[in-house]
């Protein structure tokens, strides 16, 4: 499985432009094949779906509000509902940093999406100071316990995002990404009351050059691509490396 997110990117002519390439590059055969998603801001949403609308790709939004009514500038999960909006990326390292998204925020968000019968992609992951320190697995542990626990979880996705590693060019070992998320699958079996095992995927400065090595890892079970997926060729490059490997 392998999602794009597109962050404060796009304008309508880039996205046609985007769409017709990324149309041109794929088949019908590469998208059954692999799990494909893309979310763009909230008001691309709908230009996603008609130019898409023939293709097996799922549009998705890049955060959820918790609430009703008077909460201006935000959009309700009932709202992503009502747009056949399939995922919804919460817990984003940017969205923790620059406006203050805490555990407990990102637990009524995963609420909100599971009520509304919408996947949650939530992505987890430690600060370079916190992975020197060699704390990353008590890090991810913290923040999948207090989003997770004690949920009955029947659709979810976890993304492992070293926030080093965001747009940064930097990336880990993917043996140690492996690790990581096989003790990841492990956690979420424990926190959640229906033992749910999850797909685990990997985000940070992944491009078509080095995709295929975190591929071939058992753990990594697809990618939430940034950068790299502004370029629908790029994007599809990646997405043709995951349909070989897995
Ligand atoms: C991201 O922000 O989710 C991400 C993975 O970004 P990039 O691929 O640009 O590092």
């Amino acid at each position: 499985m392998i999602f794009a997110n597109w962050k404060e990117n796009g304008s309508i002519a880039m996205i046609e432009d985007w769409t017709y390439d990324f149309l041109k590059a794929t088949d019908d055969e590469l998208l059954n094949n692999v799990d494909v998603g893309i979310a763009p801001s909230y008001i691309h949403i709908q230009l996603f779906k008609d130019l898409l609308e023939k293709a097996k790709v799922m549009i998705g939004s890049q955060d959820v509000d918790y609430g009703t009514n008077a909460r201006t500038s935000k959009v309700s999960g009932s709202m992503l509902k009502d747009f056949n909006v399939n995922f919804s990326i919460i817990g984003h390292s940017e969205v923790r940093n620059l406006f203050n998204d805490s555990n407990e925020i990102v637990r009524k968000k995963f609420k909100t999406l599971i009520s509304n019968k919408i996947q949650p992609i939530l992505c987890i992951g430690e600060s370079e100071n916190e992975f020197n320190a060699k704390q990353t697995l008590n890090v991810l542990e913290n923040q999948l316990y207090s989003v997770l626990e004690g949920i009955n979880v029947e659709n979810c996705i976890i993304a492992y995002e070293p926030v080093w590693a965001i747009g940064t060019g930097k990336t880990p070992e993917v043996n140690l990404v492996n690790d990581i998320h096989e003790h990841i699958k492990d956690v979420v079996q424990s926190a959640t009351t229906n033992n749910f095992l999850p797909n685990v995927i990997y985000g940070g400065s992944l491009n078509e050059g080095n995709a295929s090595s975190f591929f071939g890892q058992t753990h990594i079970d697809g990618s939430l691509v940034g950068g790299a997926s502004l370029n629908a060729e790029s994007f599809v490059k990646i997405i043709k490396e995951y349909s070989k490997v897995k």
